[in-house]
């Protein structure tokens, strides 16, 4: 017998969806080449009606703009809006990664201050982590974060922080002590990105966009009230952030289009390409990729909204979501002859193709390598040996896997 609140849940949901859906193109597939600020503004008012109706943060408490339910709503939410084309791709670090570490981790006042209005969608968010000369052993990271009498200075440069130009608020790892191995000596701070001394300079891409951002910090003054958790545990806040970026990745949140496996059937049909084994081959793999990552979405998720910490599944549907992409990306580009590399959408409906693709190589490296996966993969799924270690005896070496 389903549980009658839950059904009721689902039914509201469903009518709400199917309401606003065409209202707000939800029901077909988003263009590529939308320019920047529209893709924001659409992210934003989506975020914006999905909480007027109730449905935003459904498992966080009342109190900071959730609704107070449970993971069976959640994962009522994620199926039911896994048939449309919600475009909040670029909120995907501000609500999956940001907000649910300042949930666990920050503390009451920062959580009053900051978790309404990130779950409405008004103020974004963006991850201050990987260094010229830190990336995936991030623990390595040499942006300084120095003490003072009632704060704390900030020096150093971050690279590839996605969203930092048009994000309110960032979450910050910095070195607040040389003296102790190097993962212990990291604090993690909230940072208004407005503040003297913060220069966001955009960086542009292989597929012509410009999301990726560098952030030079120069003097920068924190209060004290800015660090989050402990002074010199920001490791722990960091894992537990990355462990959920790569379930967002892997599951799809971090871009995929709901329409893709169907549109590239589609496109099969009408290029008269559907009846070529190799093609059906391609398209049945794609598939079968999404709906593994799916399912291993779904179970990680189940865990982590039960409170249980993201595990090395996250790895597994990180390798498996981005293997589909990279698939789909390929597919969609040789099912598309010469319109399948046409620029942009002026010259072909079909034009897209080209800027997915470009994107898609992204994919292996955001969030942790590949092969940084595999290591995760290989010692903790699988139980193979350690990778060797290469630590200095005054600075021990965090590998990738212990990431
Ligand atoms: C689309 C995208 C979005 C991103 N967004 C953000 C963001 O918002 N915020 C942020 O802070 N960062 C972001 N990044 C940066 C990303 O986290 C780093 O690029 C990634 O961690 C790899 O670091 P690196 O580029 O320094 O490469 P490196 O760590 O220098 O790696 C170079 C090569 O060495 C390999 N390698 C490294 N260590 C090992 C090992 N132990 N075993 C085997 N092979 C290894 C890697 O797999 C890779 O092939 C983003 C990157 C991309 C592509």
């Amino acid at each position: 017998m389903p549980d009658a609140p839950i059904e009721a849940f689902r039914q509201r949901l469903r009518a709400w969806l199917a309401r606003e859906a065409p209202a707000n193109g939800w029901d077909c597939p988003s263009a590529v080449d939308e320019p920047e600020s529209d893709r924001l503004a659409r992210a934003r008012h989506c975020q914006r009606l999905i909480a007027d109706a109730g449905f935003a943060g459904i498992t966080w408490p009342v109190e900071h703009g959730g609704q107070g339910l449970g993971v069976a709503e959640q994962l009522v939410f994620d199926q039911e809006t896994a048939h449309y084309n919600l475009p909040l791709t670029p909120l995907v670090i501000t609500l999956g990664i940001c907000g649910p570490a300042l949930l666990a981790m920050g503390a009451d006042a920062q959580k009053l201050r900051h978790l309404r209005p990130l779950l409405t969608g008004d103020e974004m968010w963006c991850q201050l982590y990987s260094e010229p000369g830190a990336g995936s052993d991030i623990a390595g990271l040499s942006t300084r974060a120095t003490r003072l009498d009632d704060g704390w200075l900030i020096d150093g440069q971050k690279v590839w922080t996605s969203g930092a130009a048009n994000c309110a608020f960032g979450l910050l790892l910095a070195r607040s002590n040389v003296d102790v191995p190097k993962h212990h000596g990291l604090t993690m701070f909230i940072v208004d990105m407005a503040l003297p001394g913060i220069d966001v300079r955009p960086l542009r891409q292989m597929n012509g966009s410009s999301r990726f951002n560098e952030v030079f910090f120069d003097g920068v003054l924190l209060a004290d009230d800015a660090v989050v958790g402990e002074v010199d545990q920001g490791w722990r806040v960091a894992t537990t952030m990355l462990a959920t970026e790569r379930v967002s990745i892997g599951s799809g949140s971090a871009g995929r289009d709901a329409h893709e496996v169907s549109a590239l059937i589609a496109a099969a049909r009408r290029n008269d390409a559907i009846g070529t084994p190799s093609v059906r081959a391609n398209l049945a793999r794609a598939y079968e990729r999404e709906r593994i990552a799916d399912l291993l979405g779904e179970r990680v998720a189940g865990q982590v909204l039960a409170g249980r910490k993201p595990g090395p599944e996250g790895s597994l549907i990180k390798l498996v979501g981005t293997r589909r992409s990279q698939l789909a990306a390929q597919l969609g580009v040789d099912l598309h002859g010469i319109a399948g590399v046409a620029w942009d959408s002026q010259c072909s409906a079909d034009g897209q193709w080209s800027k997915v693709m470009l994107a898609a190589p992204g994919l292996s490296i955001a969030g942790g390598t590949t092969e940084v996966q595999k290591n995760i993969i290989g010692e903790r799924v699988l139980g193979l040996p350690r990778e060797p270690r290469v630590a200095q005896p005054s600075q021990p070496t965090i590998l990738a896997k212990d990431l």
